[in-house]
């Protein structure tokens, strides 16, 4: 998963091993087939009502087997690649339970909130439950945030399903059907097995399956096959606010191409039956990418595919959901292989799920041609710089921002320099970027993260299935590619407080990170479209448009004279603020003697802050060190494609 703060950042912006391995775990994590089956899993009918999408609210019938006594039924709580306790239980209504032509009562339960009692009454056989979801009007959020415009919607099943205790959600079998708007089309990697007017039947498939596989409508709707007539299929199902917004440029559409066959060349085998790039392009949806094991639900601006900027900031979350297909879906961390929705996941090993999702994303936006080789440099540099200025790095180790993943993804960005915050994604990219370049030098330059990717992601290939790792069996992959003492260098970097920024990567790759007056067009691109500066590196603030600081950095110039995250930058110099009026005053900082006078707002006070500072305006790039090899380069050199002549991103 990626969340809209790390898009909107990112540029500063969501399993080993034998068959038999794959169901047993360490004493600490909660079993995958652990469930105590008394009887036969049920198959639930599912029917789902999104006929009033476009008012944001969808309705569920279902018919669940039970036999008479008390039944619990459980709403989906821990949603897998949200790594948290997010299902939407607070936005359902309507709740109505009858058996046996009676109405039942029931109960929550006192202390979960997902859980619901009630008594079958003699004679039943089964359950039929109706269930409301309304989708949130404020674009925020992941799944369960605002998924419906008045022309598109995506429809994720675990709004709308209960299920009973008992059982793995492997074992539950669902038939599903879906009423659409008139006149919309959709997009799901789901098996349909009957197709009417504004009405699909789905094949039967597992509750884990159908959780798995969300539905993209719209009317204005787009089916782009990708790498056509190879097998598996793949394909990307584009739902916009408007036709306009649906006109993918060729160069885009052979970057997405590349990226298909780029990814088959790394992984060297592929774990679906077939892939659905589902792409939302709306300005009033949740923005962010969720994962699944045969499709990813990415959302982006409406304009993403026709405007520069949008795609140049856009363009690493797609090859980051399709990479979790690989790693996060098929191998899993054994915490986050949970044997239904109920059980609590652990995520200490999020940066492996997420950090090297976020390292062979990058590479693969680069060699696919999404990004140009410079825009690569300039991604590392960004998140270079970022985790340089990241002092709760001096507190908290890069395992605890993962274990902490569930409270850290809603956590404030103000204090985030201090708190940290889900740092596992970049500072882990960062890691395994060093890693990579260990392998070059330890081979000489013969493997790479490649062989890693190979062996501990690829072959053979299969359907979607998941084998469950553990730390042990990451060291082990490592040496068995390269030895070295991968144990040290993993707990040095992210077990223990690690108070060095992990910058070996860019040294070893032959670069250096310095700082220059002139931003880079990825930070262009976040200044103009974001609405967002990082001074983390100069006087130590981010600021918004409108001058509000979000964050300031822990122990930095501006903290230390006593500005906070939440005060809002007024003047610099004298003058009212903007990105200009504040950057020409960083530049002009190098020729001047005098200090740098900050007028601030705090809670309706104002106060003059004087920060004797005359080291300019310091943007990051990365600059070639000779005396080093370009592994870089190396690593990012296309395998199997050709790369757009013209870049996709950033054309002008
Ligand atoms: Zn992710």
């Amino acid at each position: 998963m990626r969340s809209a703060r790390l898009l909107s950042l990112s540029l500063i912006f969501c399993l080993s091993i034998s068959a038999f391995a794959q169901r047993s775990n360490t004493p600490a994590q909660p079993p995958r087939a652990a469930a105590k089956a008394t009887a036969a899993a049920p198959t639930i009918t599912l029917a789902v009502d999104a006929s009033e999408a476009p008012r944001k609210i969808f309705h569920a019938k279902m018919n669940i087997p039970a036999s008479p006594g008390p039944l619990v039924l459980y709403y989906p709580k821990w949603i897998p690649g949200e790594h948290g306790p997010t299902g939407p239980v607070v936005d359902t209504a309507g709740l109505k339970f009858t058996a046996a032509g009676q109405t039942l009562a029931w109960q929550r339960d006192g202390v979960d909130m997902y859980t619901y009692h009630l008594t079958v009454p003699a004679g039943a056989t089964s359950v039929e439950v109706n269930m409301d979801y309304m989708s949130p009007v404020e674009s925020s959020g992941f799944s369960a945030g605002s998924s419906a415009t008045a022309q598109m919607a995506v429809v994720s099943w675990n709004w709308l399903v209960l299920y009973p205790k008992g059982f793995n959600s492997d074992d539950i079998q669902v038939r599903a059907s879906l009423k659409l708007p008139a006149g919309w089309k959709y997009g799901t990697a789901l098996p349909v097995a009957n197709n009417a007017a504004e009405s699909v039947s789905f094949a039967p498939a597992s509750l884990t399956t159908l959780i798995d596989s969300p539905v993209i409508m719209g009317a204005h709707f787009s089916v782009v096959p990708l790498q056509q007539g190879q097998n598996p299929p793949h394909e990307m199902d584009i739902a916009a606010d408007s036709e306009a917004a649906l006109q993918m440029p060729p160069e885009l559409k052979q970057a997405y191409n590349n990226l298909v066959a780029e990814a088959g060349a790394l992984y060297g085998a592929r774990h679906y039956r077939d892939y659905h790039f589902l792409l939302s392009l709306s300005d009033h949806v949740a923005h962010f990418g969720l994962e699944h094991h045969e499709s990813n639900d990415s959302r982006l601006p409406e304009r993403y595919m026709v405007d520069d900027h949008l795609r140049l900031l856009g363009a690493s979350l797609e090859p980051h959901e399709y990479t979790h297909s690989w790693n996060g879906k098929y191998r899993r961390p054994a915490g986050l292989a949970t044997p239904e929705y109920e059980t609590p996941m652990q995520g200490q090993l999020l940066w492996v799920y997420e950090g090297l999702t976020e390292y062979f994303g990058y590479v693969l936006t680069a060699r696919s041609g999404l990004w140009t080789p410079d825009q690569f440099r300039e991604q590392m540099a960004n998140i270079a710089m970022q985790y340089t200025y990241r002092p709760g790095r001096q507190w908290r180790p890069l395992e605890d921002t993962a274990t902490a993943a569930q409270i850290l993804y809603g956590a404030s960005p103000a204090w985030t320099s201090w708190r940290r915050s889900v740092d596992y994604y970049d500072e882990g990219a960062l890691i395994w970027l060093e890693a990579d370049t260990i392998i070059r030098q330890q081979t000489g330059n013969k493997k790479s993260m490649d062989d890693f990717a190979h062996l501990f992601l690829g072959p053979p290939s299969t359907g979607p299935i998941v084998k469950p790792y553990t730390f042990d069996d990451i060291v082990n992959a490592l040496n068995q590619v390269a030895p070295y003492d991968w144990r040290k260098f993993l707990t040095d970097r992210i077990i223990n407080v690690a108070p060095q920024p992990p910058l070996n990567g860019i040294i070893n790759g032959g670069y250096r990170l310095v700082y220059t007056d002139t931003p880079n067009e990825i930070t262009k691109a976040v200044e103009e479209e974001r609405d967002f500066m990082d001074a983390a590196s100069s006087i130590g603030i981010l600021v918004t448009k409108d001058g509000t600081i979000q964050d300031t950095i822990h122990g930095g110039l501006a903290a230390t004279a006593g500005i906070g995250p939440g005060m809002k930058l007024v003047a610099v110099n004298g003058r009212k603020f903007s990105f200009d009026v504040f950057r020409d005053a960083l530049k002009a900082t190098t020729s001047s003697k005098e200090p740098l006078q900050l007028l601030v707002e705090n809670t309706e006070y104002y106060k003059t802050y004087s920060l004797d500072y005359h080291d300019g305006v310091r943007y990051p790039n990365l600059v070639r060190d000779t005396t080093k090899p370009a592994l870089i380069d190396d690593i990012i050199k296309p395998k199997v494609t050709t790369p757009p002549t013209t870049s996709p991103s950033a054309t002008q």
